[in-house]
């Protein structure tokens, strides 16, 4: 799960996401990393089920931790899958729940893409070389299993995969049946992230509680696991396949359509061109685009789809409105 960003500001456009989502869409608060754990669980051998639950029990989670999805369940691997969450601001390793790979990339290394605090993908090969070292700290490794099952769920969320330079879909409200978006703390509920993580999983969960639904998912895809389990262990892959999912389900189905957005860097040097020739606007502009790399910014992602589309000069224009509204 993203964590809700500071400021999701989108005055111009409200998207309604369309109601249609193909069966195998997963997304993942509490519940979709609880089935997940449960899916992988039933893949276990008797003994890697032994050596994962011996593990995790001799190097528990700390007791004193805040659990965001509680801490009722006895299944150690269930337990473990949604751990990563709720350590994510203390060890400040927020990036290493996605990959944001823009919106209209090309398939090649992802390296680009992975920051200077980590990536899923990376942080996923790395993980599992701990597991695989005998000799590693037993700590580690039993948190490279809460990392790894939360990790590959993670992954599978498109959203985690691919960004429209909106956080990962957070910084775009969007409409669900009955629920429209609402401002929340400068952020918009819901937001397709949001709606991804959990609103769409619930509703095809049809009040099963986690273990139900993880028995129907490996009902219905059992003719499937085989060939997965034969196709190994392609990280690179599922990141790009989750992308290509954010492009044709996530976005692709959006109404209305939303244009793929050029990335911040992009943006940010098209606003310094502009800067130099409108300083007062741009000062605006800047201040916007110098800020936090993971907040959502009223500039980033949203003027453009009111009537000032990519043009730079109408773009920053959009920025100064939004800040000077923000001022008041
Ligand atoms: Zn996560």
């Amino acid at each position: 799960m993203k964590a809700p960003s500071l400021r999701c500001v989108l005055l111009f456009a409200f998207c309604f996401a369309l109601l249609l989502l193909p069966s195998s869409a997963l997304a993942w608060g509490c519940k979709g990393h609880q089935t997940v754990a449960l899916i992988a669980e039933k893949q276990l051998t008797a003994e890697a089920r032994q050596f994962v639950e011996k593990l995790l029990a001799e190097n528990p989670i700390d007791p004193q931790l805040k659990r965001y999805c509680g801490n009722a369940t006895r299944d150690l691997l269930v337990d473990a899958s949604t751990w990563p969450d709720d350590v994510r601001n203390d060890l400040k390793n927020g990036p290493w729940h996605y990959i944001d790979i823009p919106r209209g990339a090309s398939r090649g290394p992802l390296e680009p893409f992975c920051g200077a605090g980590g990536c899923v993908t990376k942080v996923i090969a790395d993980q599992l070389a701990i597991l695989k070292d005998k000799n590693a700290d037993p700590r580690l490794r039993a948190n490279a299993i809460r990392y790894l099952v939360h990790f590959v769920g993670d992954l599978h969320m498109p959203l985690h995969a691919s960004t429209n330079d909106d956080e990962g879909g957070n910084c775009t409200p969007a409409g669900y049946f009955r629920r429209h978006p609402r401002e929340n703390h400068n952020s918009f509920t819901p937001n397709l992230h949001a709606l991804w993580d959990t609103a769409i999983l619930e509703r095809d969960m049809e009040g099963a509680d986690p273990s139900e639904y993880a028995d129907f998912l490996v009902q219905l895809f059992s003719s499937d696991f085989g060939k997965w389990q034969g196709a190994g262990i392609h990280v690179d892959d599922w990141a790009w396949e989750s992308h290509d999912l954010a492009e044709s389900i996530v976005y692709g189905m959006l109404t209305p359509k939303i244009p793929i957005e050029p990335p911040a860097r992009a943006l940010l040097r098209r606003c310094k061109q502009y800067r130099r020739a409108h300083v007062a606007t741009a000062s605006s502009c800047g201040r916007v685009l110098s800020g936090s790399r993971r907040a959502c910014h009223p500039g980033k992602a949203c003027p453009s789809r009111d009537s000032s589309g990519h043009d730079p000069q109408r773009r920053c224009e959009a920025l100064s409105r939004i800040e000077l509204r923000f001022a008041r």
